[in-house]
């Protein structure tokens, strides 16, 4: 079920998180995967998300 998750995340605004500084940036991930945003502190476009959703707990 990837397209659920991924209609909801391209609705919602996601937390990211920054891979270099460990910044907190709200964007929507669409913009993240276009590399659109970019993060406050070091102007870096590596994020990843911080909530993981996976089936398997
Ligand atoms: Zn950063």
């Amino acid at each position: 079920m990837a397209k659920i998750e991924a209609a909801y995340s391209r609705i919602f605004k996601e937390v990211f998180v920054c891979k270099r500084c460990g910044a907190k940036i709200k964007a929507q991930s669409r913009k993240v995967a276009e590399g659109k945003v970019r993060c406050r502190k070091c102007k870096s476009t590596a994020l990843r998300p911080k909530s993981k959703k996976t089936s398997k707990g």
